[in-house]
């Protein structure tokens, strides 16, 4: 999000790294953003050239909701390999709703649903390590399979995933990942995304929601989304640029709080 202390010269990180790989300790020398386009513009102007791979947060949700489209363009524009990160967006794009997952399933009967993450990025030009986190066995038999075949996706598939991802987004659910870059910003020390996941729950199961009631029961009382006093500390570090004080404000209203 904030690369100025790269950038300044009084810490010699550059130096320090260059060094380190001209006498072997380093490899092969890249890095990670989780920043918007023109603070990636900025580290890249300063340290593009010698840089050999970047990892982003990357997969077919935030192909347009973060601009992960411009972020692989100027990586290509600066022939920087990309290594992904968030394939399946912490487990978000692994199962769909019947809906959206009847739509993939005309487009190619064969394919999981999980799957349909992998073939985008293998749809996507530079992009040559995926980081895919797995929590059991089966996801990574599944993940194996997925990568015996290169299967990219066509034009109209391609628009399919997209327009699927656009209907997710429509949703107005908040896209918290549970990072918790977030946890340490607050005065009133919230645990900003449990409370963030009890609003998605909320949002999604409308008037029927039970969830975020009973989740909330086991929130102490000066931990509630009504104790936000709005200073927007963590929206300033929000990898998913997440408006949070605003989204607990609705969440609190929703519960009947304010
Ligand atoms: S805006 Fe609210 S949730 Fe965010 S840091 Fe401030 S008090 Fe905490
Ligand atoms: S609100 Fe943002 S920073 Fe906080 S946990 Fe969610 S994604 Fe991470």
């Amino acid at each position: 999000m904030n690369v100025d202390a790269y950038l300044d010269p009084q810490y010699g990180i550059y130096e320090y790294l260059t060094a380190q790989k001209k006498n072997g300790r380093i490899r092969h020398l890249g890095f990670s953003a989780h920043g918007d386009i023109d603070c990636m513009k900025k580290f890249l102007n300063a340290y593009g050239k010698d840089m050999e791979f970047c990892q982003i947060e990357l997969n077919y949700f935030d192909y347009k909701f973060q601009n992960a489209k411009g972020k692989v363009e100027l990586l290509n524009e600066w022939n920087i390999p990309i290594w992904v990160m968030e394939p399946v967006r912490g487990g978000q794009l692994a199962s769909l709703s019947d809906e959206f997952t009847a739509k993939l399933k005309e487009a190619r009967p064969d394919e999981k649903v999980p799957a349909w993450a992998f073939r985008f990025l293998q749809s996507i030009p530079n992009v040559v390590v995926t980081l895919s986190g797995m929590s059991d066995m089966q996801q990574l038999k599944d993940n194996i399979a997925t990568y015996e075949e290169k299967k990219p996706l066509n034009e109209k598939e391609m628009e399919l995933i997209l327009s699927v991802a656009d209907d997710m987004i429509a949703k107005t659910t908040v896209p918290c990942t549970g990072c918790h870059y977030c946890v340490s910003h607050c005065p009133k020390k919230l645990d900003i995304p449990f409370l963030l996941k009890l609003y998605n729950e909320a949002v999604v199961a409308g008037s029927g929601d039970f969830i975020a009631p009973m989740g909330l029961s086991s929130v102490e009382a000066d931990k509630q989304p009504e104790c936000c006093i709005g200073c927007h500390s963590c929206a300033k570090v929000c990898p998913q640029t997440i408006q949070i004080p605003e989204a607990l404000h609705r969440f609190a209203e929703r519960m009947g709080r304010v």
